[in-house]
C-alpha cells in the first residue's frame, strides 16, 4: 500500500490565500497593514535565505516587512535596543528575530526582550511557558510546530488518545511538537540522542515527527503500519546528477517510509512551505489584535 502525500506546498499556498484575503479584510475596514520586521545578524547563508523568503512571501500576501540587519560582532545592548525600538514601532506588528544568533549573544535575553503582543515566532519564554502550562494560551505558536499540527489534521489523523512518537528535542522544533500534541490529547513520547531502542519506539507511533537533521536515519521498517508522519528534516545529500551537485532529503527514508505509512510529507514539499505561511498567519494576527 502506497501512503496518501501529505501536500505541504497546496496546504500553505491555500493558507497564504486566506491571509492575504485578510489583509484586505483588515485594510478595508481601516485597519493597518500588517508589519513583519526581520532581524537579520551576522551573514550565515541559509539564514539569508530564510529572512529574504519571508520577506517575498510576506510581500506576496500584502504585509509590509521591514528588513533590519546588523554585523555578527554586534553588542548584545544592539541587539537589544533594535528590539525595543521595534517593540516601540506601531507600524510592526511582528519582530522576527532569525535563529541561531552568532556565538556570543545571548539568545534567551534577546528573545525575551520582545513584545510578547509582537512575539510572531513564539519563542519568547513566556510564550513557550504559556505552551507547556495547561488552561494557559501562548500569544503565538512557533510557525513550524503549529504547522506540523495543520498538517496532520490536513491529512485525517485523529490526535485524540493516539500514541505520539516526536524524535529531537530542540527549543524551535521537537519540544514546541511534544507540547502541542499533548495539547491536542496525544500521548506523547520524546525521544533524542540518548533514547534506546529508537526503531523500536517509533514502531509504536500512530503519529510520528521527525526533527533531528539525519539525512534519512528513519527507515521503513521503524514505522508502524498505517501511521502518520511528518519529516521536518531537511538535509542535503551529494548528487551529481543534479546541476547544483546535491538534493535536499529529510530525516525519513521517503520511498520505503510510504510503503507503510498511511500518510507522509514528502521533503521539500511537506513541512517547510507551512513554515513562512504559518508566520504570515501570525503576523496578520498581530495586526488584527493591535487594531
Ligand atoms: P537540532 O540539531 O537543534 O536538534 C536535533 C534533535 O535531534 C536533538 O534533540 C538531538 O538530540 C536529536 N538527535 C540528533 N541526532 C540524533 C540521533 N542520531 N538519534 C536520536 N536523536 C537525535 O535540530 P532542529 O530541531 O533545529 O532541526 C531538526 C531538523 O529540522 C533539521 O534538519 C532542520 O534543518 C529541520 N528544520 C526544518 C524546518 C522547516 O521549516 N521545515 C524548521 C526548522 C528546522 P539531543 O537533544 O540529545 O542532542
Amino acid at each position: 500500500m502506497s501512503a496518501k502525500i501529505i501536500d505541504g506546498k497546496a496546504i500553505a499556498t491555500d493558507l497564504r490565500a486566506s491571509v492575504a484575503e485578510g489583509v484586505r479584510e483588515l485594510e478595508s475596514a481601516g485597519g493597518p497593514t500588517p508589519g513583519l520586521a526581520t532581524v537579520l545578524i551576522g551573514e550565515d547563508p541559509a539564514s539569508e535565505t530564510y529572512v529574504r523568503m519571508k520577506r517575498k512571501k510576506s510581500a506576496e500576501v500584502g504585509i509590509e516587512s521591514f528588513a533590519h540587519e546588523l554585523p555578527a560582532d554586534s553588542s548584545q545592548e544592539e541587539v537589544e535596543a533594535l528590539v525595543e525600538q521595534l517593540n516601540a514601532d506601531p507600524k510592526v506588528h511582528g519582530i522576527l528575530v532569525q535563529l541561531p544568533l552568532p556565538e556570543g549573544l545571548d539568545e534567551e535575553s534577546v528573545l525575551a526582550k520582545i513584545d510578547l503582543n509582537k512575539d510572531v515566532d513564539g519563542f519568547h519564554p513566556i510564550n513557550i511557558g504559556r505552551l507547556a502550562q495547561k488552561g494557559r494560551e501562548p500569544a503565538f505558536v512557533p510557525a513550524t510546530p503549529a504547522g506540523c499540527i495543520t498538517l496532520l489534521k490536513h491529512a485525517g489523523a485523529d490526535l485524540d488518545g493516539a500514541n505520539a512518537v516526536v524524535l529531537g528535542r530542540s527549543n524551535i522544533v521537537g519540544m514546541p511538537v511534544a507540547l502541542l500534541l499533548i495539547r491536542e490529547n496525544a500521548t506523547v513520547t520524546v525521544c533524542h540522542s540518548h533514547t534506546q531502542d529508537l526503531p523500536g519506539v517509533c514502531r509504536s507511533a500512530d503519529v510520528l515527527v521527525v526533527a533531528i537533521g539525519r539525512a534519512e536515519m528513519v527507515r521503513g521498517d521503524w514505522i508502524k503500519p498505517g501511521a502518520y508522519v511528518i519529516d521536518v528534516g531537511i538535509n542535503r545529500v551529494d548528487d551529481p546528477s543534479r546541476k547544483r551537485g546535491y538534493r535536499l532529503v529529510g530525516d525519513v527514508a521517503f520511498d520505503e517510509a510510504v510503503e507503510v505509512a498511511e500518510a507522509i510529507t514528502p521533503v521539500p514539499g511537506g513541512v517547510g512551505p507551512m513554515t513562512i505561511a504559518t508566520l504570515l498567519r501570525n503576523t496578520l494576527t498581530a495586526a488584527e489584535r493591535a487594531r
